[in-house]
């Protein structure tokens, strides 16, 4: 058994919707394809993966480093020790062959495509969902009940209003949702306000309310946000400040009682220790989003849970940042708090099947082979694509 051939293709992101430092009208994702010399039913079995939204796609890196260095060791070098799946944590250590430590950029989510492309890869050998195959790499039971989600929206459109802000979270309400979160940080404090409150209006309570700066605030507009919105006791505070600033998120901390949020843009193992040494992050009460596709897969995304809960924290305070369907095979497999998704943005990757919608705020990945991307319109369309290129 062996990799025949591995291919990567850009995918751009649909729609022209903005969060408060970024627009998302010229993002791309890199869907990856792994082909094996296995045929079931005439045709090569292929696992299929993506990075995540957010950090454009990594065909460079791909093409120039990964690729070729996983398709240059022997077979045998990246198969599991029964001979019948692939190794992702062999996969992973080849594709970082001669690569320095540190400095976790665009590479994080390159390796993070072709190891989670490994993952739908061995699920297919297997005959069985994603998240199941996780679960026994986790030493979890892979029976599941329904996950918590939160519909991830209100972002800042051109000719944006409250009203145009109701609708669409009201949509969300029609689709079975409970919880939400919309972006702040892209208007001034007032008018931020002003869609916090239209948003309750929908939500019912801050509890199931929660808003996401995107790393736009320095200290004094984070403690001016976090002062103007603790009366209405939100699900949480998200990415207040820049990613890696330690300090800014310790601080809030202590002035802040309701929960924060933050880790997305976390993308190693050693990131999200120093995030726990010094960023002030609580036990039982703080949120993090930290996603394998982002960093480096779920090989080094299960140690990261594991720094997590050496330290003291639970991995129920896990929600993953990405709102796709990968991670809801993730959360699932690795018993995680609950999961983004991305009802009606970020197309075709946003979102889950209808299939996956279960009760009120809760969805379950389908019995669907692999991580089910064959099950997602639009996506289909683009899988099919990359496999006839
Ligand atoms: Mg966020």
């Amino acid at each position: 058994m062996r990799i025949t051939a591995i291919r990567e293709m850009p995918i751009p992101l649909r729609g022209d919707v903005s969060n408060a430092l970024v627009n998302f009208s010229e993002h791309t994702v890199s869907l990856v394809a792994v082909f094996t010399d296995v045929i079931r039913n005439g045709k090569p079995v292929i696992g299929i993966a993506f990075n995540s939204i957010g950090r454009f796609a990594q065909g460079g890196l791909l093409r120039e480093r990964f690729i070729p260095r996983v398709l240059r060791c022997a077979p045998e070098e990246l198969l599991a020790e029964d001979g019948r799946s692939f190794s992702p944590a062999a996969v992973y250590r080849a594709a970082m062959t001669n690569e320095k430590p540190g400095g976790h950029g665009d590479r994080a989510t390159a390796v993070a495509a072709l190891e989670l492309a490994i993952w739908d890869l061995n699920a297919k050998l297997a005959e069985e969902p994603a998240y199941a195959t996780i679960a026994r790499a986790a030493g979890r039971p892979a029976a599941i009940d329904p996950i918590p989600v939160y519909a991830a929206g209100g972002y800042y459109y051109p000719g944006d209003s409250l009203n145009r802000l109701q609708t669409e979270l009201k949509s969300y309400r029609d689709l079975g949702f409970v919880d939400y979160k919309i972006k702040i940080g892209g208007a001034p404090l007032e008018e931020d306000l002003r869609r916090i409150h239209a948003a309750l209006e929908i939500a019912g309570s801050g509890e199931h309310l929660a808003v996401d700066a995107n790393g736009r605030f320095d200290l004094k507009t984070a403690l001016a946000y976090a002062d103007a919105i603790a009366p209405l006791k939100l699900r949480w505070y998200e990415e207040v400040g820049d990613p890696l600033d330690f300090g800014l998120n310790a601080e809030l901390s202590t002035h802040y009682r309701g929960a924060i949020a933050t880790g997305e843009n976390l993308f190693s193992t050693v990131d999200t220790v120093n995030l726990l040494r010094f960023g002030g992050m609580r036990p039982g009460l703080d949120i993090f989003q930290m996603e394998a596709g982002l960093s480096y897969g779920l090989t080094a995304y299960m140690q990261t849970m594991q720094a997590l809960e050496e330290r003291g924290f639970s991995r129920a305070q896990v929600l993953p940042h990405g709102g796709h369907l990968i991670n809801l095979h993730v959360v699932a497999g690795l018993g995680l708090g609950g999961c983004e998704v991305y009802p009606g943005v970020f197309q075709p990757f946003g979102g889950y099947p209808e299939a996956c919608m279960a009760s009120q705020g809760h969805a379950l990945p389908t019995q669907a082979h692999g991580f089910g991307l064959e099950e997602k319109p639009g996506l289909r369309e683009a899988m099919a694509e990359l496999i006839q290129h």
